[in-house]
């Protein structure tokens, strides 16, 4: 096979309309379905754009080509060159009339999962053949849907002036505290994965105003549930000269903007995926508003953090609603979140669809301040000399936030569990593939 040639030839099968009616065209794809009817053959194709039949006629068609139809598998990935034609029976209005028929890659049978639209198999083997289960529909949906949302995050902060970052994965000390890391053998020095690019897009900010990242942070928790992984993604804003809500505005027009992007962009991909989707709106709530809300729900918030009971509650108060909870407990937020008066702080977090997605705020720009936070934290200054340094020289206040990849994707779509918007999931069991 002539695979330059192919390339210059083949056309998508989502391209194909009425005007291609009786012209001839090249297709490769996947084969989704067959139907062996003896003197008729309908074969499936399906490529990253759609799909369309290939009909065998037993009395009309080359012999070699019919008997090749006979021989295909399931899930083979094929090339088809032929002429399209309009039919009233097959799905999608139109047929291809095969001229030749080439098996490019035979797929073994049986497969070792159900690659069907609806397919039975558990989530686990799933991903244990991501491969094979990206052969499905669904599959693709909720990663061209994530495709969506990383190209239009992208295309928003270039409007805004921001500029990407691509930081160090690997960090010689905890940038944070508090979560656990992985830690890595690097030469003779220990060091870890990073688990967030906090003090780095700080320390842009305080050069370059704004900047943004798609970041990837490893999280050495044991937890075991639907909506954490050991290994995530996270779209990652720092502006400087900015208070949280400077920051908290920007949040919620990006979340808009790349809602609105996929609902454009995606329809048939929501549809297939069953997904009705609402460009939200935006409410903002103090942490105390929020309590007494709850309360009068009769639902259980913490001192200073909310429960996953309460961020449910609020989207149903609050339907299509990104929920701003700001004026956080002081206690429930990291060192480095700027404090408002003695108890409370310039932290926020952003709730929708009943999940956290997002937490940011003001952060500690004054060096002393910094030292006195770190100490209460019950963390040791020396260990964070370089960055509280790195205030000393015109530092002037900032802002932030960073936004989960896989759960937005996962609030969006109502996925049950956040491993269905990873491609390669890394959780407390799963380091393959
Ligand atoms: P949660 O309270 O949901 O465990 P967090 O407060 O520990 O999250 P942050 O450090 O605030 O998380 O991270 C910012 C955002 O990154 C979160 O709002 C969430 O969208 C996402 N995120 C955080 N941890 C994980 C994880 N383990 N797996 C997937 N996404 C995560
Ligand atoms: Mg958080």
């Amino acid at each position: 096979m002539d695979l330059q040639k192919l390339n210059k030839e083949r056309k998508y099968i989502g391209d194909i309309t009425a005007k291609d009616d009786g012209k001839k065209a090249a297709i490769v794809g996947w084969l989704y379905d067959i139907r062996d009817l003896g003197k008729l053959r309908f074969l499936v194709i399906r490529d990253i754009s759609g799909e369309i039949q290939v009909t065998g006629i037993k009395a009309e068609t080359d012999t070699k080509v019919f008997e090749a139809m006979g021989k295909v598998t399931r899930e083979s990935a094929v090339v088809v060159y032929g002429t399209i034609k309009k039919s009233d029976k097959a799905s999608g209005g139109r047929e291809i009339l095969p001229s030749s028929f080439e098996v490019l890659g035979l797929a073994e049978q049986p497969l070792p999962i159900d690659t069907s639209d609806f397919s039975k198999t558990e989530l686990p083997k799933r991903l244990d053949y991501r491969f094979l289960d990206l052969h499905r529909r669904k599959t693709q949906a909720i990663f061209k849907i994530q495709n969506t949302l990383l190209q239009s995050y992208r295309e928003f902060m270039a409007k805004e002036r921001a500029i990407e970052a691509i930081f160090p994965a690997v960090i010689g000390s905890s940038s944070e505290g508090g979560t656990e890391l992985f830690p890595v053998k690097y030469f003779e020095k220990k060091a870890f994965l990073s688990q967030s690019c906090q003090l780095y897009k700080q320390m842009l900010a305080c050069s370059i105003e704004k900047v943004f990242a798609v970041f990837t942070v490893w999280r050495a928790e044991k937890h075991n549930t639907i909506r954490h992984l050991n290994e995530a993604r996270q779209f990652d804003y720092e502006q400087a000269f900015a208070d949280e809500f400077v920051v908290m505005e920007v949040l919620g027009r990006v979340v808009q903007f790349m809602i609105k992007k996929v609902i454009e962009d995606n329809s048939k991909d929501l549809e297939l995926l069953g997904v009705k989707l609402k460009v939200p709106g935006v409410k903002y709530l103090t942490f105390a508003e929020t309590a007494v809300i709850m309360k009068k729900n009769k639902v259980h918030v913490g001192a200073d953090d909310l429960s996953g009971e309460s961020e449910k509650k609020l989207d149903e108060l609050y339907p299509d609603t990104i929920v701003f909870v700001h004026d956080w407990p002081l206690s429930g937020k990291p060192f480095y979140i700027m404090p408002k008066g003695k108890d409370s702080s310039c932290g926020f977090d952003a709730i929708y669809k009943g999940m956290e997605i997002t937490s940011g705020g003001q952060r500690v720009h004054i060096p002393e301040l910094l030292i006195e936070r770190l100490k209460v934290k019950g963390l040791n200054p020396k260990d964070f000399e370089k960055y509280i340094d790195s205030f000393r020289y015109g530092a002037p206040p900032h802002a932030g936030w960073g936004l989960g990849l896989e759960r937005l994707t996962m609030v969006i779509l109502g996925l049950d569990n956040i491993r269905e918007a990873v491609l390669f999931p890394r959780d407390r069991d799963r380091l393959t593939p």
